[in-house]
Order: C-alpha cells, then structure tokens, then sequence
C-alpha cells in the first residue's frame, strides 16, 4: 500500500523560456504534465501532439509557459529607404490596445532605431493575432505571416495580405534577450521559468502575484491512494530529518510520532473516501494545506523583481521567504540582482 512522507522545499529554476520550437514544446509539455504527474508519458516525440492537444483543448494557460521574441530589422529598400520602425511600433502598440499587457515591445535602444522586438507568449501571440484578424489591424498579416513561417504547427497561415514592409525577421536567442535586460532593463524580453515544490498554502501565495503564469500539480486529477501522500517537512520537524536520506534520524521523539499519528490518520481517511468511490476531487476535502504540491511559475524581470521584494521580507510566511530566496540567487548568478533583502 503506498504511504505517506514528507519530502523538503524546492525550487527548481529552468532559465530562460527557449526560443526554438523544439525545446519550447518540450517545456509546455512539462509543465502540462506536471498538473496531471504524468511526466513518464513524456516520449522524444511527444511534445508537439501534446501541445497541440492543448491548443485544440483550450487549455491555453499552460501555453503560457513559452515565449516568443521577434526580432525586426529594416531592410533598405532598393530606392535606398528604411522605413520608419518608430511609426511601425506605434501602429502595433495601436492595434494591440489593453493586449499591450499580455506583450513586450520595444525599439532597439541607440540614437537611431532600426530595429525592434517584440515578446509575448504563445498564448498571448495566438489571441492577439485573432484579435488584430478580427479589426483588420495593418500589421496583422506581416506578423501572421512571420510567427506562421517560424512556426508552423503553431500558428496559422494568415488568410489576408501582407503589406509587404521590407523588413527582416527573426528570433532573438535567449542569450541576446538577458543581454539586452542587462543593459536596458526596460526591455523586460526574457521570460524566466521556475518549478517549485511546496505545500499548497503556498501555492496558494504563489498564484497571488497575477503577472505570472501557473501550472500546478492537480488535487482533482492526481489520485494520492494510488500514489502515495507527500507532505512539506514542517519546520518543527526540520531537526529530526536526514534530507540527504530522506528519513527521520530521530523517529521516537514524541512532536515526530504526533505528526505521523495526524498525517496516518488524513491520509486513511483519505484512501477510505476513495476506497468508497468517491473521485480524488472530492476526496481531497480531507487533504491538509502541507500536501506538497508542485507549479511551475513563468514571469519576467520586473514580476520576479517585484516577487523578490515583496517575499524575501521578514513580514512574509518563511517557506515563501525561502522560496524567493533561492529564486533571488538564481537571478544572481546570470547578474540581474536586487538591493537589500527586505529585512
Ligand atoms: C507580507 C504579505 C502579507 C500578505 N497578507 C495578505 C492577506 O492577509 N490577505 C490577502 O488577501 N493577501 C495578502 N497578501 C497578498 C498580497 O495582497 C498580494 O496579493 C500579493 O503579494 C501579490 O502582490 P501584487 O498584487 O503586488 O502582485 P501582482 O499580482 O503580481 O501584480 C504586480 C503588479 O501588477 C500591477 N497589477 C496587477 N494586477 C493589477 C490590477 N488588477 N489592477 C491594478 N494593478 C495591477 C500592480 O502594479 C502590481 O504591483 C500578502 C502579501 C504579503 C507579501
């Protein structure tokens, strides 16, 4: 019969988003997968039906966890002109209206812009091009047309014309996305992808801060009689636990018995709900706020900037505390830093 234990925190930090389309289905998929925990159906050649599933599905949330950069240049036309990419970005930031949010624009910082790029996530790309289709915006059919040819399975052909503007398209890497943050942080481009193992009182936190992208570990689908019940170690319990192990050094102290005697006594009413027919999404009543769950967290700069301040604070829970912690020093160590710790 599987058990229940306690398991540590977490945080696992998964860099920038990827901009090929291999390694971007790749992500959604993990992230998808993680709400169900059927990761092991994960193949070499699973991403892209997986994904596609979603888009057909509507599921479009965990699309959120991608992004795609487009990087335009002005070509110079034969008659020696550029065009005017400040006008161009004007018209786009036009079009968008309040989808302005869901994406990142900027001109390429200098004395003379020639360039500009442009963010968002898949989600955000594929709703904002039904929407710019929809009040015939002028860039619709150039930026159609280029997420179309770069990818695919993605994103549909345009059905209207191209104005044809002579410019170049292409994406910016991820390396070019941080660079670029690093010198103008106004930029915000990169998006930033983090798996995080806690319990669900601090999901709960988590998914407060509402300019970032969730996909969580499902109490309604994942079937714990099954699979066993995880619990976040406590912190009371911190110094009787080997996390190296992942054993009780001490089992015979009494605070330890008592957490086992309660979390025993959860998870067989638990397993007796179902046992009785009841679906996990009922059964789940009984689940205690310390079951461990994990999500994956998508945001930019300035949201994890923001996330970092306002949770590596001592008014904040300390397992939250803990969590920006380690997420400030991922951010440390690809030199985007923070001052002070909030204390
Ligand atoms: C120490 C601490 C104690 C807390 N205690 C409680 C509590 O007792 N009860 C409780 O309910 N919550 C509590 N919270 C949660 C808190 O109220 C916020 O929901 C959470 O911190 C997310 O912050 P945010 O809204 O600034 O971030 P986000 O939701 O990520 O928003 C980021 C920024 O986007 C902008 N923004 C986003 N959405 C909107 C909008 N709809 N309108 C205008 N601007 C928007 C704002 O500029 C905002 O700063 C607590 C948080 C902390 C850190």
């Amino acid at each position: 019969m599987p058990a229940f234990r306690f398991v540590p925190m977490e945080v696992v930090p998964h860099g920038v988003a990827p901009c090929g389309e291999s390694d971007l289905l790749r992500l959604v998929e993990l992230a998808g997968r993680t709400a169900y925990k059927s990761e092991d159906r994960i193949t070499d050649d699973s991403a892209r039906a997986f994904v596609l599933m979603l888009k057909k599905q509507g599921h479009l949330s965990v699309l959120e966890h991608s992004n795609v950069v487009l990087s335009v240049r002005s070509k110079v036309t034969t008659a020696g002109h550029e065009m005017d990419m400040a006008a161009i970005v004007a018209s786009i930031v036009m079009a968008l209206g309040p989808r302005n949010s869901f994406h990142r624009l900027c001109l390429t910082p200098g004395p003379r812009p020639e360039s500009f790029a442009m963010a968002g996530s898949v989600r955000s790309w594929i709703e904002t091009m039904r929407v710019m289709e929809t009040m015939n915006a002028p860039c619709h059919g150039f930026l159609a047309r280029h997420l179309h040819g770069l990818f695919p399975s993605l994103f549909e052909s345009p059905n209207g014309a191209d104005q044809g503007w002579p410019l170049e398209v292409s994406l910016m890497t991820e390396v070019e996305q941080v660079d670029l943050l690093r010198k103008h942080p106004t930029t915000d481009l990169p998006l930033f992808v983090m798996k995080i193992v806690c319990d669900r009182g601090i999901t709960h936190e988590l998914v407060r801060h509402r300019v970032f992208s969730f996909t969580q570990e499902s109490t309604r689908y994942v079937n714990y009689r099954n699979r066993g019940m995880a619990l976040i170690l406590p912190e009371e319990l911190q110094p009787f636990y080997d996390p190296e192990r992942e054993v009780f050094i001490q089992e015979s102290s009494p605070i330890v018995e008592e957490w086992i005697r309660r979390a025993e006594a959860l998870f067989a009413w638990y397993q007796g709900d179902v046992e009785r027919g009841l679906r996990p999404e009922i059964a789940r009543d009984i689940l205690p706020n310390l079951l461990k769950s994990e999500i994956f967290v998508s945001g930019r700069w300035s949201g994890w900037e923001h996330f970092i301040r306002l949770r590596d604070s001592r008014q904040a829970h300390p397992r939250i505390r803990a969590i920006a912690r380690e997420v400030r020093k991922y951010f440390e160590s690809i030199d985007l830093t923070i001052d002070g710790t909030g204390d």
